[in-house]
């Protein structure tokens, strides 16, 4: 029989080859994967733009970008819930584009969690080991072991109805890992938790994906959940990749005024003449100058060369304070301590700032 044959899908979308019993969680054979000049269109929208990226076995890598930039449609791509108009899937170097997700040895975990309410937290688990035809034991064994991993061993037989968020969100992971899967499939699953909540299941989701080595592909429009979970980061926008790399790279060295922004928030700025004031420098041709609001420095007094502004508001945030502050009639965003007194006029500088590209399509400012 070829694992082919022995692989089931369940009505979720969790898929994988079927466990040896032995091996569950333990062993789990991570697999690359390799998006290669994908398109996906919905009529007239072009959701997915010729996307190509490659996701290394056992990594982590994010698609972050704003809502309906086509990051869902992109995972479902990969999952086999959607075909491609054009390109090509490959996952641990098989092509799998024309494959349905029960053919994949793939498993997603669901913005909605999409359990079933009114089965146990066992059955939920055990759903797609159970449609494959595992003997009882075996899953009542993986499934233990899986609600361990996400702590909520000894919960089976509890209704799902009646979980927390929080513990539903973990049930729906429980079951994706069940059935082993070579390639996780993420999309913003911590988006209906609640902050405090959500970075604590963060935390964990991360020391369990370093534990399993899985290959993980994980949807957000969440900024610091991308810096925080990923090893790289496709920063997506309008049904393409806009940049691609690690965290700290696309944090510190973004290339376009675009990341520069989404990432950590810059302020890009095309005025020349504030450009020069703020870096003491002529910009390169074609590019702007995004600085950070925490690079920006409010001095207090004239400074031959600085840039003058105006206070307009401030904004308490604990461990600083937000300053708006507009100077040569361009608005800006700056961060000084937060006990500083802000004066009404002041003098700014860049301490940091990087060239990047101009914006050539409509952005938000
Ligand atoms: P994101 O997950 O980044 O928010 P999506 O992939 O869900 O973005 O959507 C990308 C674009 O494709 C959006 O314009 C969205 O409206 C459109 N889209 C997604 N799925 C469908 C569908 N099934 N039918 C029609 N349009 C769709
Ligand atoms: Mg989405």
């Amino acid at each position: 029989m070829s694992s082919e044959d022995r692989r089931q899908k369940t009505e979720d979308g969790t898929a994988a080859d079927a466990p040896g019993p032995s091996s569950v969680l333990s062993s789990l054979s991570s697999v690359g994967v390799r998006i290669d000049g994908v398109s996906k269109h919905y009529g007239d929208i072009t959701a997915v733009d010729g996307v190509s990226l490659e996701v290394e076995a056992g990594s982590f890598v994010s698609l972050l970008g704003p809502s309906g930039c086509g990051k869902t449609t992109l995972l479902r791509l990969v999952g086999g819930f959607e075909q491609p108009d054009g390109g090509t899937i490959f996952i641990g170097g098989v092509d799998v584009t024309n494959k349905p997700p029960q053919a994949r040895p793939t498993a997603m975990v669901f913005q909605s969690y999409a359990l079933f309410p009114t089965m146990t937290v066992g059955k939920n688990v055990g759903y797609g080991l159970t449609v494959r035809g595992e003997k009882r034991a075996v899953v009542r064994d993986c499934v233990e072991r899986a609600l361990e991993r996400v702590d909520l061993r000894g919960m089976a037989d509890r209704p799902v109805g009646a979980l927390s968020g929080g513990q539903q969100q973990r049930v729906a992971l429980a079951r994706a890992l069940a059935v082993e899967p070579a390639v996780l499939l993420f999309d913003e699953p911590l988006s209906n938790l609640d902050l405090a909540l959500r970075e604590a299941t963060r935390a964990e989701l991360k020391t369990l994906q370093k534990e399993l080595g899985t290959t993980s592909l994980y949807v957000t429009h969440d900024q610091s959940e991308a810096l925080a979970l990923s090893d790289r980061i496709a920063v997506m926008r309008e049904g393409r990749i806009v940049e691609e790399g690690t965290p700290e790279q696309l944090y510190h060295e973004p290339e376009s005024a675009y990341v520069a922004r989404f990432l950590g928030g810059s302020n890009v700025i095309k005025n020349v003449v504030l450009a020069e004031q703020l870096t003491g420098t002529t910009p390169p041709a074609g590019k702007v100058l995004a600085v950070r609001p925490e690079d920006l420095e409010a001095l207090g007094e004239r400074v031959e060369g600085a840039a003058l502004a105006q206070f307009l508001s401030r904004q308490f945030l604990g461990t600083h304070a937000e300053w708006a502050i507009e100077a040569e009639g361009v608005s800006l965003r700056l961060w000084a301590p937060p006990t500083r007194e802000a004066p009404e006029r002041l003098y700014v500088r860049a301490k940091r700032h990087r060239w990047v590209q101009a914006e050539n399509t409509s952005a938000p400012s």
